[in-house]
């Protein structure tokens, strides 16, 4: 455990945001690439998984703690 784990459907908080304004992102596709997806204006990257690594700050919400999403 390195304090960076994530899983799908969790909400992370990346170190820059987006230029919406939020800093919520979604993660909707875990592979060798993650898919997220902005939760303010729905707009949706593909980043390799290193990368994304690199890039979150922390996770915001898991997928357990909100079900139903
Ligand atoms: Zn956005």
């Amino acid at each position: 455990m390195n304090g960076k784990t994530f899983e799908l459907g969790d909400v992370v908080e990346m170190k820059k945001q987006h230029p919406c304004g939020t800093n919520e992102w979604k993660i909707i596709r875990m592979g060798a690439d993650v898919r997220i997806k902005c939760e303010g204006c729905q707009h949706s990257v593909m980043i390799p998984r290193r990368e994304f690594e690199k890039k979150m700050k922390k996770t915001l919400k898991t997928a357990q703690s909100a079900p139903g999403e």
